[in-house]
This record gives structure tokens, C-alpha cells and sequence, in this order.
């Protein structure tokens, strides 16, 4: 029974798109660029669990910037109020684009290539009157992808 559903879960891989699995923007845990990593912020980056924080820079928790991962603070010491931004250049971690329609069986491949597991993903706003723009609508991860295959929730340690 179990063997079924999953395959069911991988085959529909073909006809889910990345927009159905996505954690929506207002749910991510992100920091602005600006951020300062003293005791206040080093404490809730890790009260929050993740292991990736998307960089936003100014208000507009659009405007996604960078990625910092929780492992580039090993050498960083609260007491020395590092800026975020000392820390994100000098890892310059790749950020990585999904459109909102994309199959899921496609984001897999491109997170099985080695990438970052860990994808932003935008849509084509054409809306209003103005010219069309890309918006991001939030991201999108393998545990997403994998949730999907196994059609159930997997908890965090
Ligand atoms: P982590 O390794 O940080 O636990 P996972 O890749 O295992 O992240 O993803 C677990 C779930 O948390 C997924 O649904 C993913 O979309 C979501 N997620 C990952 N990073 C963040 C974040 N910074 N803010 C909010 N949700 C996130």
C-alpha cells in the first residue's frame, strides 16, 4: 500500500509545479541585508531551525539578494557585531531561480545536479497596467519535492 501511494507521489512529479509545494514568502524566515550579526540575531537564527536564510535588502522582502547558511557563522563571534554583509560576500552563495510553473520533476533534477538544495521562486507579474515584472512568490526546497513523494509531512529534528 505504502510502495503505491509512493509511486503515485513520483509519477505526479509530471504534472505538479513547484508553485503547489512552495513555502509563500510571508512564511520564510529571512534577514534584511543590513542585519548585524550580534548575540540578538545570532540567537534567533538559530531559534528559527533553518539551515538557509534568504537576504533581503531594504523593506522589500522581494528583493532577494543573497542566501546566508547557518554553517558560515562557525567563525563568526556575536561580541564582534559582524555585518551580515561581510559574512554573505565572502561566502557569495549562489542564489538559484525556479519559475512558478515549473515541474516538480524538473526541480529535482536541478537539485540532484548538486546545486543548492534551496530554490527562490518567482512568477511573471503582468497584472496592472504597467510592463510586466518578475515578483517572487517564496521558495521552494528538495524536502518540498520529497514531501510530495512520500505524501507526508517530514518533521524537522
Ligand atoms: P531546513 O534544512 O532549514 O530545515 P529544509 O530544506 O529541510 O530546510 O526544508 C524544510 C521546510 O522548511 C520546507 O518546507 C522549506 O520550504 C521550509 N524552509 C526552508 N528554509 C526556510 C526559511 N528560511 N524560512 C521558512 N521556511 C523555510
Amino acid at each position: 500500500k505504502e510502495e503505491l501511494n509512493i509511486i503515485q507521489g513520483a509519477l505526479e512529479l509530471r504534472t505538479k509545479v513547484v508553485e503547489e509545494v512552495l513555502t509563500p514568502l510571508g512564511d520564510c524566515f529571512m534577514l534584511r541585508s543590513d542585519a548585524v550579526l550580534d548575540f540578538a540575531t545570532v540567537s534567533e537564527i538559530l531559534r528559527s531551525g533553518y539551515t538557509r536564510i534568504p537576504v533581503y535588502e531594504g523593506d522589500q522582502r522581494h528583493n532577494i539578494v543573497d542566501i546566508l547558511f547557518v554553517k558560515d557563522l562557525a567563525f563568526v563571534d556575536p561580541d564582534d557585531c559582524t555585518p551580515l554583509l561581510t559574512v554573505t560576500r565572502f561566502y557569495n552563495r549562489p542564489l538559484h531561480c525556479v519559475f512558478n510553473d515549473t515541474r516538480l520533476d524538473t526541480v529535482l533534477e536541478e537539485f540532484k545536479k548538486g546545486k543548492s538544495h534551496l530554490a527562490i521562486v518567482q512568477r511573471v507579474n503582468n497584472e496592472g497596467e504597467g510592463d510586466p515584472f518578475y515578483e517572487v512568490m517564496g521558495i521552494v526546497t528538495l524536502e518540498d519535492v520529497i514531501e510530495e513523494i512520500i505524501k507526508s509531512e517530514i518533521l524537522d529534528e
